[in-house]
């Protein structure tokens, strides 16, 4: 069990932290992938394999664990609320209160010296992987998902030793259905570019594309982001209104996370999508930051 801790820790604390069983696991992950690949080869089936599994857990974890339990942008029913919790932790990406903890975090202290993995001030390493491997940051603060943390199933899914379940269920149904090939593929290649994916809007999300708001951080809008981890790229428009279930704010701003959660909204598992109001949107004539291209290493 982790020590609850409500202040975040605002400069690691040695190298040494690096290397412990999550680094070991998260490097291992990729191990087996190359080697994996190196073993069972190529084949369309296995790349097509690689990149629906992608895509499909994208679509969960940035719908569930983002939208709707960090920022709860709609609502939905309990059991429901456990079977989001439940797919998005295929992901690989630690419990569903561990995650909603760290992200409300980040949104708090977005580019000051207590944000959990700020690209402007810590570099893009840090941001992008580096935070992840250490020790500071394996609390959940409670304090901050009380409205999540109430729920008993969702602290049992939570629980540092069961989160990995579903993943493990994951990567053993591939390997059952589709033998060695589909495991590599399906699971370890996708999980790799899954995490990598995600990752990048904590670190390219922050350093590279337009500020169409002045946000007080240095979230950016980003289309090739936004197409890889569908729709979370408009980093800015969300930075700029974090409740909202569309990041894509234009009809041009291809968020497909979105338009899933509009055909969920559609069998009436979830409802009240949040959106922002006109005005909200239309704020970027007034108050547009100066040329925002520049990145801040
Ligand atoms: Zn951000
Ligand atoms: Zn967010």
């Amino acid at each position: 069990m982790h020590a609850v801790s409500t202040s975040a820790p605002t400069v690691p604390a040695s190298k040494s932290g690096y290397i412990r069983v999550t680094s070991v696991a998260f490097w291992g992950v990729h191990l087996a992938a190359v080697i994996g690949v190196i073993a069972c080869g190529w084949s369309w089936q296995g790349a097509a394999l690689a990149v629906v599994s992608y895509f499909v857990r994208m679509i969960v974890v940035t719908g569930a664990y983002h939208r709707y339990f960090a920022h709860r942008a709609f609502k939905t029913s309990r059991w429901f609320q456990f079977v989001l919790a439940l797919g998005a932790q295929s992901a690989a990406q630690r419990g569903v209160l561990w995650w909603a903890s760290h992200h409300r975090t980040h949104h708090k202290n977005s580019d000051t010296p207590k944000d959990v993995h700020s690209a402007k001030l810590r570099g893009f390493w840090y941001s992008h992987i580096g935070w992840i491997m250490r020790p500071e940051w394996d609390h959940t603060d409670r304090t901050i998902v009380g409205d999540l943390a109430k729920f008993p199933e969702l602290r049992v899914l939570d629980n540092p030793t069961l989160s990995i379940l579903p993943t493990v269920a994951l990567a053993l149904a591939f390997l059952f259905l589709g033998g060695a090939h589909a495991l590599v593929w399906g699971y370890f290649v996708s999980t790799v570019l899954l995490w990598h994916g995600s990752f990048s809007i904590n670190s390219l999300a922050h350093l590279f594309g337009k500020r169409r708001y002045a946000t007080s951080d240095d979230s950016r809008n980003n289309w090739a982001l936004a197409l890889l981890t569908t729709g979370e790229g408009w980093h800015n428009n969300h930075h700029h209104y974090q409740s909202s279930a569309n990041q894509g704010f234009r009809w041009w701003e291809i968020d497909v996370t979105y338009y899933c959660l509009r055909l969920l909204a559609l069998t009436g598992l979830i409802w009240d999508l949040r959106r922002p109001p006109r005005e909200v949107v239309e704020e970027s004539a007034a108050v547009a930051a100066p040329d925002s291209a520049a990145v801040a290493a």
